[in-house]
């Protein structure tokens, strides 16, 4: 066990969680890397950067959804590190085949709802019970959840309603945890992406590069993974250590509506 702050990331191979993962370990943070397999190129390539920026990277396999696998993970993680500082849900799936309100199976409601919804819910809740403990057993402990949900918990899009409720629920998950535990001395914050530039909007690039280009996003580009994990290095750092149970919206301006 040794004194660095550890950052928890789930989603953490690719994309957001990537570029996340990146920035916490550039402030410090030793790093807890989930996701669901552990043999992809992404994590062996993540665990040599965070290596190379002087910071531990213990990478874990986890199907997020599988929430009966939550307490093992966590006893592990308490095990090696004895400490948890922040906590990024960032795992998340879009819906296999984008499906008309109209045609939506249960199958895909189910899958979508567990992964971006239940699986974070009950993560977060065995691990904001440790983290209340964890106050009382360390000195100047100021622990942190973020939950990374979507602009899509507002708008809507009728072709991958799943997603867009799980979202709207993700978003919910944040009020009620800030809610808890904001008294109790743990922040709780929810980031919003917009449009941001991974394997997950890949296969509709074509649709939001036209979009973009008509003017739907204001600032007229794609986000970046970078874009978002800014945002997490600052409320990790301590920026916004008074202002929780706030929203970020990372999106260019896709929230300013205009005649
Ligand atoms: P991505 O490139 O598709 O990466 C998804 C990550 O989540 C991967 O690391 C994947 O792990 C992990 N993951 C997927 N299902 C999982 C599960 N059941 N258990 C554990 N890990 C799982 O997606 P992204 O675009 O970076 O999205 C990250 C988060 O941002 C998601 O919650 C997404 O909803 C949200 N978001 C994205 C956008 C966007 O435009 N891209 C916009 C708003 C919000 P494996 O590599 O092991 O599969």
């Amino acid at each position: 066990m040794n004194g660095n702050p550890v950052a928890v990331v789930t989603g953490a191979s690719r994309g957001i969680g990537r570029a996340i993962t990146l920035s916490l370990a550039a402030e410090n943070f030793n790093i807890v890397a989930i996701s669901r397999s552990l043999d992809s190129e992404g994590m062996e390539t993540l665990a040599v950067e965070v290596e190379k920026a002087g910071r531990e990277f213990f990478p874990i396999g986890l199907d997020i959804s599988f929430t009966s696998c939550h307490t093992e993970v966590v006893r592990n993680i308490l095990e090696r590190y004895g400490r948890i500082d922040i906590l990024v849900n960032n795992a998340g799936v879009a819906p296999l085949q984008r499906t008309d309100l109209l045609e939506l199976t249960e199958e895909s409601y189910d899958r979508v709802m567990n992964i971006n919804l239940k699986g974070p819910v009950f993560f977060t809740q065995k691990i904001a019970k440790e983290m209340l403990w964890l106050k009382s057993q360390i000195e100047n402990y100021s622990p942190k959840i973020i939950f990374i949900s979507s602009v899509s918990a507002y708008m809507t899009s009728t072709k991958r309603a799943e997603y867009c409720i799980s979202k709207a629920g993700l978003s919910m998950a944040a009020s009620i945890f800030a809610d808890k535990l904001t008294p109790e001395g743990i922040l709780v914050f929810e980031i919003r992406p917009g449009i941001i530039e991974t394997d997950m909007t890949a296969r509709v690039k074509e649709k939001y590069d036209k979009m973009i280009e008509e003017g739907v996003i204001k600032q007229k580009r794609w986000g970046l993974p970078s874009d978002v994990a800014k945002a997490v290095a600052s409320i990790a750092r301590g920026d916004w250590d008074f202002s929780s149970g706030s929203v970020f919206e990372v999106s260019g301006g896709l929230n300013i509506k205009s005649l």
